[in-house]
């Protein structure tokens, strides 16, 4: 059996070897290794298939959510609600900024953000919110646009885990993640659903003053050549990156349908385990599985990876911390407030899922967690 890793990214490229190989060495020859074509081909290919009407590349994930409230022109001390239970990047680009980050609680069965806690937290000086599209399915998109419509918020989306997921809202019509709020933002780092060779990012915009602003912050706030109106930054996905892309894109779908290949094997494993709760797929969006995380509900989480790891199965714990908690952004609260969260700290497990696990490994997984929880 081929070793079981978390990502097997080795395994993807190998598949993809010659043609990306190719792109890559014509970039080289190019020489056009900065806002090259290969960037602007990627980004029309993108628009094109989140059928949004601008995308932003940039140098990353966690660049795209700074662009973006950046792009808000928000004062220091303005209020940006977003889940406690996330990668930091989400709130760490926050405090960055100078603004306050107000953390809220999430739903336990689909672990993104707890919209009635969102209500609850809105105060006067709220003037955005930050859902993620956490594991790979969106948020309840219907009712934060609701919510942020009534009290004039802006919506960011931090969809560097659901790249492909599709939101179905309750008139029938759906929207792909990332492309609902006044921005989303995604990252191609290498382990994502769409990952590059390196670090990229990208920001996604249906308003054209906003895509303007946005062009302009990453790139100095240069709107006219060695013109600087305002405090940019450098970000910029580069030419190599955007290459690779062009060709993973045409991918994803299948990707994805990879992913939710691998998790149909677990949900069905781990069916009848009374202890094992297995991840609930929402009613209104649909999974692309970047993580797969069950919750053990017997205590026994971490002797599962201790065990795990003893038969050289990666297992992770994402998040071991709530981000209320860690010390860069610690904030006093309410343990009554976080229930959700709390309990989720204790009780997730992320098992290997990726593009190339086979039945073999997928078996040998499942057996060895069975094994431990009987
Ligand atoms: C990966 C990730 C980011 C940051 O992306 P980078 O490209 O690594 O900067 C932000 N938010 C979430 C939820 C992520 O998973």
């Amino acid at each position: 059996m081929k070793k079981i890793q978390m990502v097997d990214l080795q395994t993807q490229y190998f598949k993809i070897k010659s043609e990306v190989d190719n792109a890559v060495l014509n970039v080289m020859e190019s020489a056009a290794f900065i806002n090259g074509p290969e960037v602007k081909s990627f980004q029309t290919e993108l628009e094109n298939y989140l059928n949004v009407k601008h995308v932003i590349p940039c140098a990353n994930g966690t660049d795209a959510l700074q662009i973006a409230l950046m792009a808000l022109n928000l004062q220091e001390g303005d209020e940006v609600i977003t889940a406690d239970f996330t990668f930091a990047a989400t709130v760490e680009v926050i405090h960055l900024l100078k603004l306050k980050s107000v953390l809220v609680d999430v739903d336990y069965d689909t672990f993104t953000m707890d919209t009635d806690k969102l209500r609850a937290a809105i105060t006067p000086r709220t003037k955005a919110i930050i859902p993620v599209h956490l594991f790979g399915q969106c948020a309840n998109m219907e009712a934060v646009l609701d919510i942020a419509k009534a009290h004039g918020l802006h919506v960011i989306e931090d969809n560097a885990q659901a790249i492909g997921a599709d939101f179905l809202f309750s008139d029938g019509t759906s929207k792909k993640a990332g492309t609902m709020g006044t921005m989303g933002t995604t990252s191609f780092f290498p382990s994502k659903n769409l990952g590059c060779y390196g670090d990229g990012g990208a920001i996604f915009t249906e308003d054209d003053d906003l895509a303007y602003k946005l062009r302009g912050i990453v790139n100095h706030g240069m709107y006219e050549r060695y013109y600087h109106d305002e405090v940019g930054v450098n970000s910029r996905l580069d030419s190599i990156q955007a290459t690779v892309l062009r060709k993973k894109l045409p991918l994803l779908d299948g990707y994805n349908e990879a992913r939710r290949k691998a998790a149909d094997y677990y949900d069905e494993a781990f069916a009848s385990n009374p202890n094992i709760l297995t991840p609930k797929r929402a009613e209104n969006s649909t999974h692309v599985f970047h993580q797969y995380t069950l919750r053990i509900l017997n205590g026994k989480r971490n002797g599962l990876q201790q065990f795990l790891s003893e038969k050289e199965i990666p297992a992770m714990i994402y998040y071991p911390v709530a981000l209320r908690k860690q010390k860069a952004y610690y904030q006093d609260s309410d343990p009554k407030d976080f229930q959700n969260t709390d309990k989720l700290l204790e009780q997730v497990i992320s098992l290997p899922i990726h593009t190339e696990l086979d039945e073999e490994q997928l078996k040998f997984i499942t057996d060895a967690v069975l094994d431990f929880m009987k």
